[in-house]
């Protein structure tokens, strides 16, 4: 019996390489660095000589969260947050946690799950740290306010209403500094799914076209994000005709 939720913060595609990780890589988010309002957290660094195992995937992404976490997210330190792997033919990543625990009314756990199959596929080390501050916003997202909140957070997700959330994501994780990584990790996403989810992939998130846009807008006029946490931009032309976009 599955006791966890499964909230469907699926992310097709993802994978790396077993031996993007055979050699020491960091992959610091650089979109943020001459801007005032954006930070520039430490780098996440990954040690060489792991290995395509399931202990050493879930030890590789172990060590990158735990540096996102605490570069990025010193507010979840706090939180119980744990890394697994799963088998999937189609999804590599998602967010979870524990319905047993959240009925049984006891401390939250949240789960950042990995496939298995990341190890053999070749993805950009920089997307990858994108991709997991993607999933710690959501986790972070997931940890504020009382369970009621939560609970109402759980539905929307369930009901499939999910597109502005998740763009919504993209954007924190755009304000932290991860916009060139989550440019490159959806550029390889594109490339290694199947075309009919290409579509419904561009919807969902933001493509690195729109990425850019944003970057470039929250350059020029930082109080965009203010505005565009409260109208999520859904395409392109929503997002450069954003109040205050030009000036
Ligand atoms: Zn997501």
């Amino acid at each position: 019996m599955n006791l966890a939720l499964n909230f469907g913060l699926h992310h097709k595609g993802f994978a790396i390489n077993a031996f993007a990780f055979s050699l020491f890589f960091f992959c610091a988010p650089t979109d943020g660095r001459a801007q005032t309002t954006i930070p520039t957290p430490a780098p996440c660094t990954v040690q060489e000589g792991f290995a395509p195992s399931q202990d050493a995937t879930s030890a590789t992404i172990t060590s990158l969260v735990t540096q996102i976490r605490q570069s990025s997210y010193p507010q979840l330190a706090p939180i119980d947050l744990r890394v697994k792997t799963f088998h999937s033919n189609a999804d590599y990543f998602q967010t979870r946690l524990s319905l047993s625990r959240f009925v049984l009314l006891r401390r939250m756990r949240y789960f950042v799950e990995v496939n298995l199959d990341l190890f053999s596929r070749q993805a950009p080390a920089q997307g990858v740290c994108a991709i997991l501050a993607h999933e710690l916003v959501h986790v972070a997202s997931l940890s504020q306010g009382n369970r009621l909140r939560r609970f109402g957070l759980v539905r929307l997700i369930s009901k499939g209403f999910s597109r502005k959330f998740e763009r919504r994501t993209d954007l924190e994780a755009i304000h932290l500094g991860y916009g060139d990584g989550l440019k490159a990790y959806r550029a390889w996403v594109y490339a290694n799914i199947p075309s009919a989810s290409l579509v419904e992939k561009r919807k969902r998130y933001f493509s690195p076209e729109e990425i850019s846009s944003l970057q470039e807008g929250l350059k020029r006029n930082p109080e965009l994000l203010a505005y565009w946490r409260k109208h999520v931009p859904l395409s392109l032309p929503e997002i450069t005709s954003s109040p205050g976009y030009s000036h």
